[in-house]
């Protein structure tokens, strides 16, 4: 008998999980020349694209800009509405950061209800006011500091960060080829490594423990987004059931090394 309710009690545990494709790295048509995709783009279809690749989670992720969070937000409400088919959308940015040699690309994601706040302090903390700079400059803005200390004001604030394209080539530099790969993976503030090509997760796996190793799409078009993905099981569909699924309990846990 007890064996039984032991057999249960597992069975609803795990009934509450659902396991979800999720694609957190990709921009929409905010900097035209940035965009690779048709420039008409609209958020709409950006929507129906995620969810036409079996996504169930997209963060909107442009380079130092939310601005366009919102759009996708509406068209994601307005398609599940009509159709009842929920896409769950994760605001956020891509913040590149240099640092003696090298640079970094960071995903910081936010919660939805407070995203525009973060995003805002963020800024603010390494001295850059968003709102003066021009569209077409997004990609280009760049925070010098150290990637850990840029991570780290991105937990503090309640997001999540993880390490953008870690293993892609710019000419002869790759991040996961530098110590700053080890320091910035071991700093604790970073949820996961994302990678471009699966062959490299045997190395990043040994080299940041702990840390969950991602694939994203990077998209810079409709037809890219989920071009690359992470199945990950949530225990519900929203930022926390995400940073739970990445093995970020709170705040602390994830500042705590
Ligand atoms: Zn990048
Ligand atoms: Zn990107």
């Amino acid at each position: 008998m007890l064996v039984c309710c032991i057999a249960i009690s597992i069975a609803l545990e795990v009934s509450w999980l659902t396991s979800t494709q999720l694609d957190l790295h990709s921009h929409s048509p905010l900097v035209p020349a940035d965009y690779r995709g048709p420039q008409e783009t609209t958020a709409r279809q950006i929507v129906e694209s995620a969810l036409e690749a079996g996504l169930g989670l997209l963060a909107v992720t442009d380079h130092f800009s939310v601005d366009f969070v919102p759009h996708i937000e509406a068209a994601a409400r307005r398609h599940a509405a009509e159709s009842g088919v929920e896409l769950l959308v994760v605001p956020g940015a891509e913040i590149r950061v240099a640092w003696g040699e090298d640079e970094v690309h960071l995903i910081a994601l936010f919660p939805p209800e407070s995203y525009r706040e973060c995003f805002d302090e963020l800024a603010r903390t390494f001295g850059i006011d968003h709102t003066a700079l021009l569209v077409e400059d997004l990609p280009r803005v760049t925070l010098r500091a150290h990637p850990s200390v840029v991570a780290r004001r991105i937990v503090e604030l309640g997001g999540l960060c993880h390490i953008a394209h870690a293993d892609r080539v710019f000419g002869s530099y790759r991040l996961l080829d530098r110590p700053l790969f080890d320091r910035l993976a071991g700093s604790g503030a970073v949820a996961a490594v994302e990678l471009v090509d699966p062959a490299n997760r045997g190395e990043a796996a040994r080299r940041a423990p702990g840390v969950s190793i991602i694939a994203s799409s990077d998209a810079h078009s409709p037809s890219e987004i989920g071009r690359r993905r992470t199945t990950l099981l949530l225990d519900e569909p929203s930022f926390a059931g995400l940073a739970r699924a990445l093995g970020v309990v709170d705040e602390e846990s994830a500042l705590a090394v």
